[in-house]
């Protein structure tokens, strides 16, 4: 399998059609076999119907429900378990992150040989100051420390090999780390 896309989500039902139907259409264009799999972080909306109801129409999304909200870092850490493709891309569910750039990614993996590859928000349309300004310092800080000089930690739309999902454990807060984690493992 190619790619394998990992989603978590904690009602985002209103999304979830628009974001299967976009990436499908991607993979189908470029004749990639793949899987979507969204892990439903304990959503109270109807997210879990939602996924239910895509998946008796593509059975290529495949769902996972956890029974209360156990954080992003766990959603994405049970994707990595199941994933089965080449190539893992996470992405969130609230279309901020853009299935069109899933072949680009894929081919800085296959081809330009990166083992991670982390995407940024070039438009942030959260409220500026709750959202921007401890983001910068938090991207700062990290570059800081870690040494990795990334954009954006924090963004949702990463490709990974499929062994670097593998040898990594994310939980609590760490998904704004994992490209650490990686570097390390
Ligand atoms: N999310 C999740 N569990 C949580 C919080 C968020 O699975 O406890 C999901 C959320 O539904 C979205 C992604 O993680 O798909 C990113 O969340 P959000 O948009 O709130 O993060 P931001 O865009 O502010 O980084
Ligand atoms: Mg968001």
């Amino acid at each position: 399998m190619d790619i394998s896309v990992v989603i978590p989500l904690i009602d985002e039902a209103e999304s979830l059609p628009e974001l299967e139907a976009w990436i499908r259409n991607v993979m189908e264009q470029n004749f990639f076999t793949y899987e979507i799999i969204m892990v439903d972080d304990g959503s109270s909306d109807n997210s879990w119907k939602v996924i239910q109801e895509l998946h008796s129409k593509n059975p290529l999304l495949k769902g996972v429900k956890f029974q209360r909200n156990y954080g992003k870092s766990a959603a994405l850490n049970e994707g990595f378990k199941l994933a089965k493709g080449e190539v893992v891309i996470t992405m969130d569910a609230d279309l901020q992150d853009s299935p069109d750039e899933i072949p680009e990614l894929r081919k800085m993996i296959l081809v330009d040989g990166f083992d991670i590859v982390s995407g940024w928000k070039k438009k942030r349309y959260d409220n500026k100051i709750s959202k921007n300004i401890p983001s910068k310092l938090f991207n700062a800080a990290t570059r800081k420390v870690s040494g990795i000089y990334l954009h954006d930690f924090n963004c949702g739309l990463k490709a990974y090999k499929n062994k670097v999902v593998k040898c990594i454990e994310v939980y609590g807060e760490m998904h704004r780390y994992i490209p650490l984690l990686a570097k390390w493992s």
